[in-house]
């Protein structure tokens, strides 16, 4: 297949749990028990039965990702993707790579029409950012190239300097922002 991906990505700077999409991508831990961060932000405004449901599906490796419902939030689905903590690019690259294709995968096979990514890994898991926003964007944009779901991907920035790095590249390579 070679569908088309300039018009399928966005770039916002903001909350996730705020974006307007079907599921959200939170950045969690194995033990899928919550945590600080984006991890933090989506099981409060998710409320207390997020944890329990996804702690049943744990534990969950680096690189692969589950899904939930989404509770108190007005997404469908939770994805709980799982990214390495960084050590070196080589081993932890692929790993990264593999979480957001991990997530990307449930979402087509749960039909979801728009997931909502964070910068996974880049916050106390310490990946370097400009790596990670290359890894975030190249998956992506091969997986979009390939499937027709997720027909949108929102990459959401908490921080205007991680936006800066992803709409420098995106433009880069051709994707359209509004
Ligand atoms: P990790 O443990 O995978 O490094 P963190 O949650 O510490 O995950 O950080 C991942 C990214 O999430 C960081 O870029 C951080 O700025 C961002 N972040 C923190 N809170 C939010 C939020 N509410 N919405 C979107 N991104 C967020």
């Amino acid at each position: 297949m070679n569908q088309s991906f300039e018009n399928r990505i966005d770039l916002v700077v903001g909350d996730i749990t705020q974006q307007n999409v079907h599921a959200v991508v939170t950045a969690a831990n194995s033990q899928l028990i919550g945590g600080g961060g984006v991890d933090g932000a989506v099981h409060r405004a998710a409320g207390p039965e997020l944890v329990q449901a996804s702690k049943a599906l744990a534990p969950c490796p680096p690189g692969d990702a589950k899904i939930t419902t989404a509770f108190e939030l007005p997404m469908d689905y939770v994805i709980h993707a799982v990214g390495p903590i960084f050590k070196d690019l080589d081993s932890d690259s692929p790993t990264l790579a593999s979480a957001y294709r991990s997530s990307l995968q449930i979402a087509r096979e749960h039909r979801i029409a728009s997931v909502a990514f964070p910068c996974i890994s880049t916050g106390v898991y310490h990946f370097p950012k400009q790596e990670a926003c290359e890894i975030a964007i190249m998956t992506v944009v091969h997986w979009l190239k390939e499937n027709d779901l997720p027909e949108r991907v929102v990459f959401c920035c908490f921080e205007s300097s991680d936006a800066e790095l992803y709409r420098k590249r995106l433009e880069e390579i051709g994707v359209r922002l509004s």
